[in-house]
């Protein structure tokens, strides 16, 4: 917001120097010269201001209607945090949360910026890079309307390699992303136990209790 205002001071300083061109302003007797040096500087901060939280709008609608395609059709709205909201925010420590009651995603800083690297080069994606792929998916399935933190992430598991598709990644590096999460990320969870075996259980697996035989399954065959 504060951007937005910067960006609205320099559009108004452009709209000024325009129109004292054609108006006197007042105290002159006639129209000042345009100064086309200052007007191109003012255009360009306008422009500079206004692009992070224009760019940012657009990813978080481009990522809401992903979401909102993986739970299903329940409408998901993702909203990614800035520092600030961050730090304002009641559940700061956790990197991603849902409400199921409302569809709203909120991705703490920096999330959404690592989901943006991860789509940058997904075929040398890193470990947080994997993280923020299931992350958005796993916030997806809240608002698919689970609870349980082990289900909520074993369909995660599940589905994201669909994540991955509908991101734009190509289909067999989408693939060998998600699995990677899967069979790397995953399964040290379980080893790691503690506050992360909450996330974790042994039927997610093919075959397991938790297997849903999605056509596009992770594991699919
Ligand atoms: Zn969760």
């Amino acid at each position: 917001m504060l951007w937005i205002l910067i960006s609205l001071f320099f559009v108004w300083c452009a709209f000024r120097e325009v129109r004292a061109s054609q108006v006197a302003p007042p105290g002159y007797e006639r129209a000042q010269p345009l100064s086309l040096p200052y007007l191109a500087i003012v255009t360009a901060l306008a422009v500079a201001f206004a692009w992070p939280p224009v760019h940012r709008w657009h990813f978080e609608r481009f990522l809401s209607a992903t979401a909102t395609e993986l739970a299903d059709g329940h409408r998901a709205r993702v909203h990614c945090n800035t520092v600030w909201d961050t730090m304002l925010d009641t559940q700061m420590l956790a990197s991603g949360h849902a409400v199921i009651a409302t569809g709203e995603i909120g991705l703490q800083h920096p999330w959404c910026g690592t989901l943006r690297s991860y789509m940058n080069h997904p075929q040398r994606a890193n470990t947080e890079e994997l993280w923020a792929l299931a992350m958005l998916t796993h916030e997806s399935m809240h608002v698919r309307g689970e609870e349980n933190e082990a289900r909520t992430e074993c369909q995660a598991v599940q589905r994201n390699y669909r994540t991955a598709k509908l991101l734009g990644v190509p289909d067999p590096i989408a693939r060998k992303n998600a699995l990677d999460y899967y069979q790397i990320i995953y399964q040290e969870r379980g080893r790691i136990g503690g506050l992360q075996s909450e996330y974790y259980s042994t039927e997610c697996r093919p075959g397991g209790l938790m297997d849903e035989h999605l056509e596009d399954s992770t594991w699919a065959p």
